[in-house]
């Protein structure tokens, strides 16, 4: 276990936090938050206003300064229990170098399976992603490269992990502080983990800022000092990567959180069409996030996307992209955890808002597929 600053900790968990949650803490509008409200619902003569047994596909915990998780997992269990959350999968945030501060499952897994059933883990984002990044210019990707890159994605799932996340290709930076990273999604270290996870029949959960085209950095993400000039093209190698091997799904993570304006449900519809090892973990901007092509807008969803959701039920997946820390949190980090309950009720006014059979698969049942538990 790695000694660490909370600085350096605070530097890890902003390589995923995007900056806009930073200035939106304002509550979002709450619709059906709270296990006694929902409890309630389910004895009223409207039940399919509300839905429970959510499986969180995609969240973070925040340890204290010594890489300690317990308080993070009893915090996250609490705000669990309230939102009807049965189980949650936690993952490292996708690290660009493996520095101090950085985490990865075997930190988090002994303590996290105190609480039977109720999290599980994805493998990667603090180890494999750091090697990937490491080896951002291709030309450096030997053969040992390779073999020290397989050994660590074997062990990670051989130590419990159900797939391999938070990998990252393109991750704008959000904020001041924020890390900017990039390779291509058809990177060959990434093509090697998608014949990994078609070997092990595990998903890869994707960070990959969506950008259809290569163009001038836009002057909102521009003031951002790690952003470079120029944004790269990211769908062309993404669609390479799902195209390499058909039977390694990809889970697209974070749609409903679109910064570029290229993530809108017409295009996610078309690379549905197009590639069947595609999914998306879903993470519901509330109505202060500054982001396009929102999902729900006035606690309503949105047409566009709301034929998508109902045309590809079974691709979608909830992934609230929450942070948990517990009570010795301070600062930023503080902050972060407390936006995760506003998050945790745009979720549910998401999934209030859906016939109660596609809530029940995007919710729940759809994870349980992919992730085979
Ligand atoms: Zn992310």
């Amino acid at each position: 276990m790695v000694l660490s600053t909370k600085l350096e900790i605070v530097e890890g968990i902003m390589s995923c936090m995007p900056g806009k949650l930073l200035l939106s803490i304002a509550v979002v509008a709450i619709l059906g938050a709270g296990a006694k409200s929902l409890d309630a619902a389910s004895k009223s003569p409207a039940p399919q206003r509300h839905f429970e047994g959510i499986v969180d596909t995609h969240a973070h915990l925040v340890p204290d300064p010594l890489l300690r998780f317990d308080e993070a997992l009893s915090a996250a269990i609490e705000v669990m229990d309230r939102y009807g959350i049965e189980t949650t999968l936690i993952m490292s945030p996708p690290r660009a170098t493996k520095v101090r501060g950085s985490y990865e499952l075997d930190d988090f897994a002994a303590a996290a399976r105190r609480y039977p059933g109720r999290f599980r883990f994805m493998g990667g984002g603090g180890g494999l992603n750091a090697i990937l990044h490491g080896h951002a210019d291709p030309s450096t990707v030997s053969a040992k490269v390779r073999q020290e890159f397989e050994t660590e994605a074997r062990r990670l799932i051989k130590a419990g992990a159900l797939g391999f996340g938070e990998m990252s290709s393109l991750h704008l930076s959000l904020a001041m502080r924020h890390g900017y990273n990039f390779v291509p999604a058809d990177h060959p270290l990434l093509l090697l983990l998608a014949d990994i996870a078609a070997d092990q029949n595990v998903p890869i959960d994707l960070h990959c800022d969506a950008a259809a085209t290569e163009r001038s950095t836009p002057d909102r993400l521009a003031r951002f000092p790690n952003n470079p000039k120029r944004i790269p093209a990211t769908i062309p190698p993404l669609e390479r990567l799902l195209a390499h091997n058909p039977k390694a799904r990809i889970i697209w993570a974070h749609a409903g959180t679109d910064h570029l304006g290229d993530f809108g449900p017409e295009r996610i519809g078309t690379m549905l069409d197009k590639y069947p090892n595609l999914f998306l973990s879903l993470k519901i901007a509330g109505p202060r996030g500054a982001t396009e092509n929102k999902v729900l807008s006035r606690k309503r969803l949105d047409g566009a996307w709301r034929d998508l959701l109902l045309r590809h039920s079974d691709r979608f997946v909830i992934g609230t992209d929450s942070f948990y820390g517990g009570p010795s949190a301070v600062g930023v980090i503080a902050e972060f955890t407390k936006i995760t309950e506003p998050h945790m009720r745009t979720t549910k006014v998401f999934l209030s808002a859906l016939p109660r059979e596609v809530a029940r698969r995007i919710g729940r049942e759809n994870a349980h597929r992919l992730y085979h538990f």
